[in-house]
């Protein structure tokens, strides 16, 4: 089952088909989302305002290659705290594609998957500005790069000039797939969400609350 309910955001899983189906542009945000936070969010958030795009579906990563080992949270619990976080949205859905497709999670065959579901939108893929960095070590970048448009986001730490400096001598069919955006700066991320929970500091105001009690009665990342 490509699209998996999960109590909070059923609905939106349910209309997707429906809705998504007669618009234009669909918003893709990937991550490990181990665990979801504002900083994914607000990203999201405003490339679907800015971009606008119908919906953005959050993709949580099953098994990310590039992250070996750093994972804490099993797969559907990340999946769980992803509909957890986007359920007051309606413009935000999940899918469980990626959790549920056994191997590494590539986002070249979530990109190729979705455009074959949904063959009449074009598709914008959401990273940060530290993702985006990475793209070329991502299997079958140049593909990937003229399937999909890019949003890129800023993100403490990354400077927006640099990055549009480093994509200046790509080819022009892949550079003109990706757009630079800011949105503003939370310098949250989950390694510092875990390791906070992991020392018994707080972590409120950096998640949505339904995704801190969630942590919380089920003892993650302690
Ligand atoms: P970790 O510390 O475990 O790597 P993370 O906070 O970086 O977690 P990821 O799941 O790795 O979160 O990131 C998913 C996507 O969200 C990436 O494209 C990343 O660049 C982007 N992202 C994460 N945090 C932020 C943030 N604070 N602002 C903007 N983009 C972000
Ligand atoms: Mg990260």
């Amino acid at each position: 089952m490509v699209f998996l309910a999960f109590k909070a955001n059923k609905q939106y899983n349910f209309f997707m088909g429906k809705e998504i189906a007669s618009k234009r542009r669909l918003g893709i945000m990937g991550g490990t989302f181990d665990p979801i936070h504002y900083g994914h969010l607000v990203a999201a958030e405003g490339a679907r305002h800015a971009f606008n795009l119908e919906k953005v579906v959050f993709i949580p990563a099953g098994n990310p290659p590039h992250k070996p080992g750093y994972i804490v949270a099993e797969p559907s619990v990340r999946y769980k705290m992803t509909c957890l976080a986007i359920a007051s949205n309606p413009f935000f859905c999940s899918s469980a594609m990626e959790v549920e497709r056994p191997g590494p999670s590539y986002t070249v065959d979530t990109v190729r998957k979705m455009a074959h579901l949904y063959p009449e939108k074009r598709i914008y893929f959401i990273t940060g500005a530290d993702a985006i960095l990475e793209i070329f070590s991502w299997k079958d970048s140049q593909i990937l790069l003229t399937m999909c448009n890019f949003v890129a986001t800023t993100r403490p730490g990354y400077c927006l000039k640099e990055l549009n400096k480093r994509f200046d001598s790509m080819p022009k069919g892949v550079k003109q797939n990706i757009s630079f955006m800011e949105v503003p700066a939370l310098a949250i991320s989950s390694t510092d969400i875990r390791q906070r929970v992991h020392e018994g500091k707080p972590i409120k105001y950096l998640l949505p609350e339904p995704v801190e009690d969630y942590i919380l009665r089920n003892n993650l990342y302690r």
